[in-house]
């Protein structure tokens, strides 16, 4: 028997016997979505713990005259 999962990344129907990438259908999905997980995980770990250093990130000033 074939035991079929709907892919949680585009939608579509895949194998789950014999599939290294489940509950996804390929790799990329795969990808795709622990690469979602990484960025919002550590946006919100930034969020949360970090406000002012991200801010500092993002105004990297230009130039560091003294
Ligand atoms: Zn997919």
């Amino acid at each position: 028997m074939n035991k079929k999962v709907q892919c949680p990344c585009c939608g579509e129907m895949c194998d789950w016997e014999g599939n290294p990438f489940r509950p996804f259908c390929k790799k990329l999905c795969r990808d795709k979505d622990l690469g979602n997980w990484a960025t919002e995980g550590y946006r919100l770990e930034a969020n949360e713990e970090n406000p002012s250093e991200l801010d500092f990130l993002k105004k990297k000033p230009p130039n560091d005259e003294k």
